[in-house]
């Protein structure tokens, strides 16, 4: 089976090297020509020059971009998908995407006879690495069953959620769950600290106790606690445009988002200052700010 795979990136750059090592022919495009040399070492990976070229031949079409204004611009257009790709065949979407542009391209290239899935992944670059995302897929039943056994190479745990928009949904949900709780996180340890308590004391007894939370015992460990926001898998920029892209979609719906409404103003925040490129725990050091303590220890994450 042809496969095409439009950006290569932290994220697609594994996946894609999954779905050619699962035995798919692949022809892979990104702006990014290292990113394409990389990939193409990988036996039935070849390198395609162009959007259209990655398409016109693929009975499904993958793209790992960063957000809806990247993916409006790889489908649209004289080169894009809706052109290039061939009526029967299924375009999965595995950015993290808006609902609404991800129903919008769908209900476009169902009039050109090809069926699109919204397929966010979550599990970030270790998972992609390992091949074992979590997969949270919209839109037609029938056609998820049709690519199972691709998305299979790149996660382990796939999740059929509903029509066209959905997956998009589980995935903004999913991650304003993760930085919520990472923003709780960093307000309660600094407590615990300004109080007085050691902060591997504090972060170690929660951590094991029915107060803990992946930002306590995996997150902050490795990046906070040790000031090393450097060179992350996920930026602090997609991570901000999760979350703005939830908001966003609470306020069309008239859900009352107080926690979330927080988080988005500190994203938005720690953008203002610059730290876009730095991991997304990054905007606890408003809290720190605030609070006047600093989360650090010199200890090795265990
Ligand atoms: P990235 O910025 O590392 O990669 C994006 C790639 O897309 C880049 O290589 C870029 O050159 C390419 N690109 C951009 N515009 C393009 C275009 N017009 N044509 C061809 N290529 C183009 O991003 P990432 O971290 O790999 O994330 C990709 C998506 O997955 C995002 O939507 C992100 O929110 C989501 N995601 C990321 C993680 C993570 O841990 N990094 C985890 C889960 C989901």
């Amino acid at each position: 089976m042809q496969v095409g795979f439009i950006g290569l990136g932290h994220m697609g750059q594994h996946m894609a090297r999954h779905v050619a090592e699962a035995g798919f022919d692949l022809a892979a495009y990104d702006l990014q020509a290292d990113a394409i040399a990389q990939l193409v070492q990988t036996p039935r990976a070849r390198r395609a020059s162009s959007v259209a070229e990655a398409a016109s031949s693929a009975e499904i079409v993958f793209t790992s971009l960063p957000g809806p204004p990247e993916v409006e611009s790889v489908v649209g257009g004289p080169d894009g998908l809706l052109e290039s790709m061939q009526p029967g065949s299924v375009y999965v979407d595995l950015s993290s995407n808006s609902p609404a542009t991800v129903r919008k391209l769908s209900a476009a290239f169902a009039e050109r006879g090809i069926s699109m899935l919204d397929a966010p992944v979550a599990g970030g670059v270790t998972g992609a690495e390992a091949g074992t995302l979590s997969v949270m897929v919209g839109g037609n039943q029938a056609t998820f069953e049709r690519v199972r056994p691709v998305l299979s190479a790149i996660g382990t745990k796939l999740f059929y959620c509903g029509p066209s928009g959905n997956g998009a949904i589980v995935k903004l949900c999913n991650n304003l769950s993760s930085q919520a709780q990472i923003a709780a996180a960093g307000e309660i340890l600094s407590l615990g600290v300004k109080a007085g308590v050691d902060l591997d004391i504090l972060a170690k007894a929660i951590g094991a106790s029915t107060g803990t939370c992946r930002a306590i015992v995996d997150i902050f460990p490795k990046q906070l606690f040790r000031r090393k926001f450097e060179e992350p898998g996920f930026s602090s920029i997609l991570s901000a445009k999760d979350t703005h892209l939830a908001i966003e979609l609470a306020h069309k719906l008239g859900v009352p988002m107080p926690i979330g409404e927080i988080v988005e103003r500190d994203k938005q925040e720690a953008l203002r200052r610059g730290w876009g490129p730095l991991s997304p725990d990054v905007f606890v050091r408003l809290q720190e700010e605030r609070a006047g303590v600093v989360l650090e220890t010199a200890k090795e994450p265990a």
